[in-house]
């Protein structure tokens, strides 16, 4: 499989790069991504053949198609992260929660989020590359809250690899704090902002293009390298599990082979829809991909109108913060597969430019033939919540906004899956507030009362969060970051 960059090449990047390359270098000329050439073909005999398969099976024979250039064995240990799932035979349950609704839960991994799927196998495949090359590699991450665990999680105590996380401090979850500051392995370092989300990012992006900054990791022999989702080697395993919801509702005997489906995604970077999008053109029998969003909509008017605006946007805090998001970075890989590096570097130097792009009328067409899209307010998201529950299902608020476009965008009787991408356990003051009204300031409150209003255990990898010990204590100012990691790389 071959990537080639999504606004062409400037001379100075890779035209044509492979797998590996297009993980350890992700951006390409003129800020664009390394996408790949051609997809290869998912067939209905393939999808019949992979019926017994397990999870790890299906996902190597996905990237056997992709004739990644990783080694099998590296591949075997990759997989083998599937097995600190909940249950490792299934790590990925589908469930039916009503007449043609099912939820595809993708959050039994180690951190309790979706994240999991893609960072646990990435990690591995990332650390192995770079001890092939020799490389040392220092991962930064500036989370506002299911990242940076999840980040921490694959990479503790692998060679080659050192990961800087920076949080706002103050604007997580206790558990999601919890989680990155009792993670305890020399090769990890996690840093509280004085700040939100917004400043730890943007510390962040002024480290990256620093040059002096990649001068002095030079110095120690260090490159950077970074894991966020427009990584393709976090893509690469999104698209499996879309082909695993499928087989599963093949054999839960819902759907016959052939039969379309929805795929319904809470959206913020558009990751997870990608993924569906790729399983589509692979081949997967799919009648629409349903983007649900919160509050911050831009992805909704942008698929109802064809315009990409954030002229009069203001980043609005949700109950579903890892949907907070208005430059959605995987849509560019969309308009590259769909319009064209040349079309797809206008669009995005209109967009740097004038904070704004309009497809034509015809491409606006296009995009609306793969997806539809409706937004869900808070208010709306809690009595989803409180509905489910009362039907017999407990979900997190970035699932909930489905609950809404499962109503408002499905046309067709058709079956609809959609995607779980947190456990309740990581919101768990919203979900408190909506099934009793109660109104918590601390997490450990909220657990307990959905605990004992569910009938449930709070699963034991969060209970013991709260009586671990605090290894990363240090919370700085801003401009202190960068001596914080070069002291951190010196150790
Ligand atoms: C990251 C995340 C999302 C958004 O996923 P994208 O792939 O960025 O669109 C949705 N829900 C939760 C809980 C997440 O952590």
């Amino acid at each position: 499989m071959i990537f080639i960059e999504t606004r062409g090449n400037d001379g100075q990047h890779a035209v044509e790069a492979p797998f590996s390359h297009a993980i350890l270098n992700p951006l390409s000329s003129f800020g664009g991504l390394y996408s790949p050439q051609q997809l290869p073909q998912l067939s209905e005999a393939m999808l019949t053949s992979l019926l017994d398969a397990s999870y790890k099976d299906l996902a190597k024979a996905v990237l056997e198609l992709f004739q990644v250039d990783v080694e099998p064995a590296v591949i075997d240990r990759a997989m083998a992260l599937y097995d600190r799932f909940d249950d490792t035979d299934h790590p990925v349950p589908v469930v039916r929660v009503r007449e043609d609704l099912y939820v595809s839960e993708l959050y039994h991994g180690p951190t309790r989020a979706f994240k999991d799927m893609a960072l646990q196998p990435f990690g591995v495949v990332l650390s192995a590359l770079a001890q092939l090359r020799g490389e040392q590699y220092l991962i930064l991450a500036a989370t506002s809250g299911d990242t940076g665990p999840a980040a921490l999680e694959t990479f503790k105590n692998r060679d080659n690899i050192r990961v800087a996380c920076l949080y706002p401090d103050g604007g997580t979850s206790d558990v999601q704090r919890l989680q990155m500051v009792t993670e305890d392995a020399d090769n990890l370092r996690v840093i509280g902002i004085q700040g939100n989300f917004d400043d730890a990012q943007n510390a962040l992006k002024t480290l990256l293009s620093s040059s002096a900054f990649k001068a002095k990791l030079k110095e120690q022999g260090v490159s950077l390298s970074a894991a966020n989702s427009v990584n393709f080697g976090r893509i690469i395993f999104q698209i499996i599990y879309h082909v695993h919801s499928y087989l599963e509702l093949l054999r839960q005997d819902a759907i016959k082979l052939g039969e379309r489906i929805y795929l319904n995604v809470p959206s913020g970077n558009f990751g997870n829809a990608l993924g569906g999008y790729y399983a589509w053109k692979m081949g997967l029998p799919v009648e629409k991909i349903i983007i649900s969003s919160n509050h911050n909509n831009v992805l909704t008017d942008f698929i109802n109108s064809g315009r990409y605006d954030l002229n009069k946007r203001e980043l609005v805090a949700t109950t579903s913060p890892a949907m907070d998001i208005l430059i959605s970075s995987n849509i560019e890989r969309i308009l590259f597969d769909l319009f064209g590096s040349e079309r797809t570097h206008e669009l995005m130097q209109q967009l740097n430019q004038d904070r704004c792009y309009q497809l034509s009328e015809q491409e606006h067409a296009r995009i609306q033939e793969f997806f539809v899209a409706d937004y869900c307010s808070d208010e709306e998201g809690k009595q989803y919540i409180k509905q489910a529950f009362a039907d017999g299902y407990l979900m997190d608020p970035h699932t909930a906004t489905c609950f809404k476009s499962h109503e408002t965008c499905r046309k067709k009787p058709l079956k609809d899956v959609i995607y779980s991408t947190a456990e309740w356990t990581k919101f768990s003051p919203v979900i408190d507030n909506a099934l009793t009204g109660q109104v918590d300031t601390h997490d450990i409150d909220a657990l307990k009362s959905i605990a004992e209003t569910a009938g449930i255990e709070i699963p034991s990898m969060i209970h013991e969060l709260f009586d671990k010990p605090i290894v990363h204590k240090s919370v700085i100012d801003k401009a202190d970051i960068e001596k914080e990691i070069l002291v951190f790389l010196d150790q």
